[in-house]
């Protein structure tokens, strides 16, 4: 696709269905400008989509952690959007440009603050090594970008909002390659690092979601399905922390009251909306 056709079609994906311009903006090498646009876009509608947590004191916290890590890696200078999805089960995905979800369910697992932190770092590296956007441009090849986005909108105008809770996560949103994931793990080590943040929350929270995938699979599904992950991405972000001298990982922080209170709050709000099949 040339330069010109993007600029030329770049007006014109303005007054398209969102499913079309998508389209188009995916067949186009995608501008940082384009990627945030795409992202505003997707996180608008799934904004209507999803249940989202509206707590004051759970926004500021998810954004203040989010933005600390966030701010320790971004290069780009990008405006980042960290919400808390209202769902009991454990998910957390990006969307390009900037917007992190997490799952309630998922907090509410966590025992400490690193744990979360290494979910954020890990989604925070799917969007600054542009996966989103890379896993967008390649489908479209096959035409699976378009449809992506068109599922969505039909879901958008069909559906309530709680029965998205189920598509969250799962097929609709881009399932990363293995390397991918293992590129997002090795970003988020470094990423709660630089933040000032224990690493070991990654496997950890890993180790978490394994256990309970024994017990309760269903609670994790959707996490699984978009996040592929077996023992041996414990072992290797085990090692990659083990690179680090100890003395750069001792110290570092593990837990804070503020985090605890967060979860504490989270805890006591009423219970999740239950998912309904869409
Ligand atoms: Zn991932």
């Amino acid at each position: 696709m040339t330069h010109a056709f993007c600029q030329a079609t770049r007006g014109a994906v303005r007054r398209l269905p969102a499913c079309l311009s998508l389209a188009l903006l995916a067949a186009c090498a995608v501008s940082q400008q384009q990627e945030v646009e795409l992202g505003a876009t997707s996180a608008a509608q799934i904004d209507t989509m999803l249940p989202l947590v509206r707590d004051a004191a759970v926004n500021n916290y998810i954004a203040s952690l989010g933005n600390q890590l966030a701010r320790a890696t971004d290069t780009r200078g990008l405006a980042w959007h960290f919400t808390v999805v209202d769902s009991k089960e454990v998910n957390a995905f990006a969307l390009p440009g900037g917007w992190v979800y997490v799952n309630r369910g998922l907090i509410e697992r966590a025992q400490n603050m690193s744990q979360v932190a290494g979910v954020l770092g890990h989604e925070i590296g799917h969007v600054t090594l542009r996966h989103s956007v890379q896993q967008m441009q390649q489908s479209q090849e096959v035409g699976g970008a378009a449809v992506l986005l068109c599922t969505l909108t039909k879901v958008c105008e069909s559906g309530t909002g709680q029965a998205a809770v189920n598509v969250a996560g799962s097929a609709l949103f881009a399932k990363f390659s293995r390397s991918d994931e293992a590129e997002a793990d090795a970003e988020g080590v470094k990423t709660t690092i630089k933040a000032g943040i224990d690493p070991n929350g990654i496997p950890e929270m890993f180790r978490i979601l394994l256990d309970e995938r024994k017990s309760n699979p269903s609670a994790v599904d959707a996490f699984f399905a978009s996040h592929p992950l077996a023992e041996d991405r414990i072992a290797s972000t085990q090692a990659e922390i083990a690179a680090y001298s100890p003395n750069q990982i001792k110290g570092l922080t593990r837990d804070s009251r503020a985090f605890q209170s967060f979860r504490s709050r989270l805890l006591s709000l009423p219970p999740s909306p239950k998912p309904k099949a869409p």
